[in-house]
């Protein structure tokens, strides 16, 4: 082995991280630290042909391949013991066309990178909330942001984009070309190719007005009640997500956190979320977009987490008074509950333009289990399990592949896309990677 990654170094533009390099440690890191992988080698590439290299020696070595973008996926699927990382994140320029309102970025760029280089013109493209977070894995799994109610879902946004499939062949999916390829990539994942490029359509926007309001204690069920109230009667220039939470005494917290786009300085919506029950804090300002983007930023590589949840067609009573109670059964912060709105654009959009089977519900509810001490690991997963198991009665349309953990069974898989979608996703993934060479991902099974 060390003798062929002499000769793979050599081959590559981008370096190799083997286990006795310095940077290895760092490098094998994922965000989620329940998720401790040690591979073979990190293969940290720097174009497409680098990517060709990286799946050739894999292959020929008879190495497991993990792909890392951002490294977020709460998985872990960008990591692998004993196989090779291809490795994007020195792939990380975005260039954008003002005029044309298009921008392309690289397999490897986050949305910081993103949206610091759209908004150099005051534009964007519609993103998720954590400015670490991969452009590429969020927005091959979908992507649900401050923006969805405005400018749908990330993939809604992808016009095109380049992929090097596992024989080694550079491939580009569009729509006139390659139709079904584009189809597949919004929402079927890693599961054809590594994309180098992404292409995303622009939109004008400079200000907003949001960030976060809190709410605290007896007054929580009510302002709960609220968000789901204010976000059914909301106009497509508001975005909202909420998130449910407990502090140390197990009083119930709630953080909404809207984004508006529209053209009033006081948005009757605002005015509805504000003079709802237990406010305790109001961070909601007019802000640059870039502001707006920093709301949620965690640190990367510090908690471990575990995820599951589940599309929602309704919010009636009794699955917030559920919620609230599953909450309190958590026992001790950190921890959440996120509820995020696909109102608006994501219902305007063709669903026949992309894979994912969810655009017709309307929130996605997520259990968050996020703890540190290891010791507590079978405790906390058992909540999160738990909790999205009462949930499932309000099911519409399985879980949110960028938030579902490793051990998702086939069928859930499944039904994130829908029976017909998920037929024409093994298709595809027939003509594209036959041999399942690409397979840490939610695993799109070859025919
Ligand atoms: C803190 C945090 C905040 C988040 N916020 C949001 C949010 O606001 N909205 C939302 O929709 N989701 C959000 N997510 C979920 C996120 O979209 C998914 O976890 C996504 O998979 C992360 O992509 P990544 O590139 O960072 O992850 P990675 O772990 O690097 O990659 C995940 C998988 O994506 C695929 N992939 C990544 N890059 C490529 C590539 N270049 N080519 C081919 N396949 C690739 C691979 O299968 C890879 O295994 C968040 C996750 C975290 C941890």
């Amino acid at each position: 082995m060390t003798e062929s990654l002499t000769e793979f170094r050599a081959s590559l533009t981008g370096d190799v991280l083997a286990p006795s390099d310095r940077e290895y440690e760092r490098a094998r890191l994922c965000f989620n630290l329940l998720i401790d992988r040690r591979p073979a080698a990190i293969a940290r590439c720097v174009d497409a042909d680098d990517v060709a290299t990286a799946l050739a020696f894999a292959q020929q070595h008879d190495l497991e391949i993990a792909v890392r973008g951002g490294g977020h996926n709460p998985a872990g699927h960008c990591a692998v013991d004993d196989g090779l990382v291809i490795d994007l994140s020195r792939m990380r320029n975005v260039g954008v066309d003002p005029e044309a309102r298009i921008a392309i970025s690289e397999g490897g760029a986050t949305w910081m990178d993103l949206d610091a280089a759209t908004q150099a013109h005051g534009l964007v493209t519609p993103g998720g909330v954590v400015g670490s977070t991969g452009v590429t894995g969020l927005t091959l799994g979908g992507g649900i942001g401050h923006l969805t109610a405005q400018y749908g879902l990330t993939c809604d946004n992808l016009i095109a984009a380049e992929l090097v499939t596992p024989v080694g062949e550079v491939v580009r999916a569009n729509g006139d070309e390659t139709p079904e390829l584009l189809w597949g990539i919004r929402g079927g994942g890693g599961n054809f190719g590594v994309a180098t490029r992404l292409m995303f359509r622009l939109h004008p926007l400079e200000r907003v007005i949001g960030g976060l309001l809190e709410y605290a204690g007896g007054g929580v069920p009510g302002a709960l009640r609220a968000f789901r109230d204010v976000d059914a009667g909301a106009r497509k220039d508001l975005s909202c997500q909420a998130q449910l939470k407990v502090d140390e005494g197990l009083t119930p917290a709630l953080t909404i956190a809207p984004c508006y786009t529209g053209p009033d300085e006081d948005p009757r919506e605002y005015r509805a979320l504000r003079s709802a029950p237990g406010l305790v804090s109001d961070g909601v300002r007019s802000q640059g977009f870039l502001d707006q983007q920093r709301v949620f930023d965690p640190g990367y590589g510090i908690d471990r987490h575990y995820w599951k949840g589940h599309f929602v067609g309704e919010l009636p009573d009794e699955l917030l008074d559920m919620l609230l109670e599953r909450m309190a059964a958590l026992g001790r912060p950190p921890g959440a509950i996120l509820i995020e709105s696909l109102r608006g654009a994501p219902k305007e959009v063709d669903p026949t333009s992309a894979a994912i089977g969810y655009r017709g519900a309307a929130f996605n509810v997520s259990v968050m289990a996020t703890w540190i001490d290891p010791a507590l690991d079978d405790e906390h997963i058992a909540w999160a399990r738990e909790t999205a198991a009462a949930i499932e009665p309000w099911s519409v349309s399985g879980g949110y592949a960028n938030y579902m953990q490793a051990d998702e069974p086939l069928d859930r898989v499944r039904s994130a896309f829908g029976a017909a979608s998920f037929d024409r996703l093994r298709a595809l993934k027939t003509r594209y990677d036959p041999g399942n060479v690409l397979h840490r991902n939610q695993n799109i099974p070859p025919i």
